[in-house]
């Protein structure tokens, strides 16, 4: 029989990358990996998204702000909806 090995069901592409980060002491999100999944990813192994390095935490940066825009418009779409059901507050 082989070794035993502990498998986690993770992305492997966002694991390399944590494991990097140990070994390395450099953060960096996977190009192909999407920001928020990686952040998923880094709240399971309790890393940090502030380790991450300059380059990407630019791009998770601009991720969010993105990510904010979209809850913008959701956040309105919503309101305009709010505002078609007029209230009776006789
Ligand atoms: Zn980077």
């Amino acid at each position: 029989m082989k070794t035993k090995k502990l498998f986690y069901q993770r992305s492997a592409t966002s694991f390399e990358a944590i494991l990097n980060f140990y070994q390395t002491g450099k953060l960096h999100i996977p190009n192909q990996v999407c920001p928020k999944s990686f952040k998923l990813e880094l709240d399971f192994w309790q890393v940090g998204m502030d380790n991450l390095d300059q380059c990407c935490l630019h791009k998770y940066l601009i991720f969010r702000s993105n990510a904010d825009i979209m809850d913008t418009f959701h956040a309105h779409d919503n309101k305009d909806d709010e505002d078609n059901n007029v209230e009776n507050t006789s």
